[in-house]
């Protein structure tokens, strides 16, 4: 017999005035002899002859029932009619299990609850794929059933887990003297350099509003209000090309605040952090550690450097003089923590790779040894490098190319580093993923050379501050200029960015011209900020932290898909609700839009 007709064979009951006593997460060896009312969801159902035990689950946990075989026959006939994810109700009272049946993977194994009333309140079709979380299920079925496998435990955690930090988030800041403000869906463009999703207007045909890629100008125009201290857990829209792992709307904590110097978003950042931190069950340290971006790219080769893999360390100077051509020169060394010695098939690996990134790797150290033993002496003293560890020196294959010749070597080795860690985890176990190494990269470039369009780009966007010891250099000297910008990096992770702002439209037109923007063009993207900042504009500055991100971080999952109630697929698709979709012809004509069929 098919499901869906013995589904429709069960009589359903009404919930009525009936209230459940308990989640199914509550109850303790305490409790036995009280009586439960308990509701959720049948997980399993386990026949052991005459005696029907069912693993009841709601969000709180899963709790034994037992319909016993002495028991109402009418209830236990109903009780036969149980399936999986049926929705019901039971009634009786809590027992302690006998000793040999204790369930220690359960909060709730010691007792179970004797069902002596059962209550249908729904059926369920087959479900469309296994409850239990160990199983994979593959992703598309995940996201066409959303709401049945957001029922999945491990999802239930996720999500719970997101509003625990939701909620510490606005508790930790509101405490702080922070207002939430809820800044437009529907405004124009905002400048953070993806494209824009745009929402026709039907009152004004041929125009259309943009969704935010930020709240970045109004939350400056808060603070040009008098607000002084903004947050929002905001929706932001980017349409950008298919990444792994990106989505179209994701989901920030975003936050501002009037006359602040960098030092005090720190103060700001780092005891929320260690809150959302604790909401998760992790206790981080209080004062995270702070490195320039110049600082982050000489010993790391990357702006967001993953601190549980050591530093690499210059080593050029050593060898100069030794004769060895430019090309040949050992620039970087790096030590791989209890490596080992690795194979000759893993040094060709490891040379491969440099060598795909412009890299000369050293396969062979002990002739380095052997060949320079007092230069390489000192190379094993500054990486402090022992005999367990994987000692890699690399230095540029060719001539160096680019804007920032040093900058592309130095990236290159940070490759290099990344790669061999991750590739011998097994072996050292540096990248545990529980041990949270938070981190703020400062004063990142103020600019960014773009090749194609052969003009500078702003790093972070363009309202960012420079530095004040660099403000004369914005036109004569911009590779120079440092920016007030700071990332909030975890593990190799960008968290978040911000940075102190521009208030003065006299520097901000400055900005714009380095950015080879027309005084015309600024006004026609940005007029109505540039306008404002006329109008008494305080010093202000702020950050966004991505929170799908820390979600999933925290939630040790590796894709924020796991964190986001109802995301889209890899190509921007809601599998579920089928979303985007065609809309009716009488739709698009209200619009006056026609569709190109190409
Ligand atoms: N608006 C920036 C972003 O979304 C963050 C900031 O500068 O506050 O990346």
């Amino acid at each position: 017999m098919s499901e869906q007709v013995k589904s429709s064979e069960v009589s359903l009951d009404f919930l009525g005035e009936l209230r459940r006593t308990h989640s199914c997460g509550a109850l303790r060896a305490s409790d036995a002899g009280r009586r439960a009312v308990l509701m959720g969801w049948v997980y399993r159902r386990r026949d052991h002859g005459g005696v029907l035990f069912v693993n009841l689950r709601d969000r709180e946990g899963v709790t034994q029932i037992v319909f016993k075989a002495d028991g109402d026959p009418l209830v236990h006939a109903k009780a036969d009619q149980l399936s999986s994810e049926y929705v019901i109700a039971v009634e009786g009272p809590v027992a302690l299990r006998t000793k040999e049946t204790i369930n220690p993977a359960l909060e709730t194994g010691e007792v179970e609850v004797v069902a002596e009333r059962l209550w249908i309140l729904n059926t369920s079709r087959t479900p469309p794929f296994p409850m239990e979380e160990t199983v994979d299920v593959k992703e598309d079925a995940r996201l066409k059933y959303r709401y049945v496998d957001l029922r999945r435990p491990h999802m239930q955690r996720n999500i719970i887990l997101r509003s625990k930090i939701a909620f510490a988030v606005r508790e930790v800041l509101t405490g702080m003297g922070f207002l939430e403000i809820e800044t437009p869906f529907m405004t124009r463009s905002t400048p953070e350099g993806a494209r824009d999703y745009l929402v026709p207007s039907r009152v004004n045909p041929g125009t259309f509003y943009a969704l935010p890629q930020s709240p970045q100008i109004f939350k400056q125009l808060l603070m040009i209000s008098g607000f002084e201290k903004y947050f929002q857990i905001v929706r932001c829209f980017r349409d950008e090309d298919l990444r792994a792992d990106r989505q179209p709307e994701f989901t920030q904590i975003d936050l501002e605040m009037s006359f602040p110097q960098q030092e005090q978003i720190y103060q700001t950042i780092e005891p929320l952090i260690v809150a959302v931190c604790k909401v998760a069950g992790y206790q981080v340290p209080s004062k995270f550690p702070r490195l320039t971006y110049a600082q982050a790219m000489r010993s790391y080769g990357i702006d967001k450097p993953d601190l549980r893999i050591p530093p690499f360390h210059c080593v050029e100077d050593l060898f100069q003089g030794q004769n060895l051509t430019l090309e040949g020169l050992p620039l970087v060394a790096i030590a791989i923590p209890k490596t080992g010695t690795v194979s000759r098939k893993e040094r060709d690996d490891l040379k491969a790779f440099g060598s795909e990134r412009g890299l000369r790797v050293y396969d062979d150290v002990k002739r380095l040894d052997r060949d320079f033993p007092e230069a390489m002496a000192e190379v094993r003293k500054r990486a402090t490098a022992t005999e367990e560890d994987l000692l890699l020196l690399a230095g540029w294959a060719g001539e160096p190319k680019g804007q920032r010749p040093d900058e592309s070597v130095l990236m290159a080795c940070g490759q290099l580093r990344l790669h061999a860690a991750q590739k011998y985890n097994d072996r050292h176990k540096l990248l545990d993923p529980k041990n949270f190494q938070f981190l703020w990269v400062v004063d990142f470039p103020m600019f960014e050379w773009d090749d194609e369009e052969n003009r500078w780009n702003a790093a972070h966007h363009p309202f960012t501050s420079v530095h004040d010891e660099d403000i004369d250099k914005l036109t004569s000297d911009p590779a120079h200029c440092r920016a007030k910008s700071y990332d909030l990096v975890l593990n190799g992770t960008e968290l978040g960015s911000g940075s102190i702002r521009i208030h003065r439209r006299d520097v901000q037109s400055k900005v714009f011209s380095a950015l080879s923007f027309t005084e015309e063009e600024a006004r026609k993207r940005f007029g109505f900020l540039l306008e404002a900042l006329e109008y008494g504009a305080p010093p202000h500055g702020g950050i966004a932290l991505g929170l799908d991100r820390l979600v999933m971080i925290l939630a040790g999952e590796t894709s924020i898909r796991e964190v986001i109630p109802f995301p889209k697929t890899a190509k921007g698709t809601d599998l579920m609700c089928e979303a985007p979709a065609e809309v009716p012809e009488r739709q698009l004509r209200e619009l006056g839009i026609s569709i190109r069929k190409s």
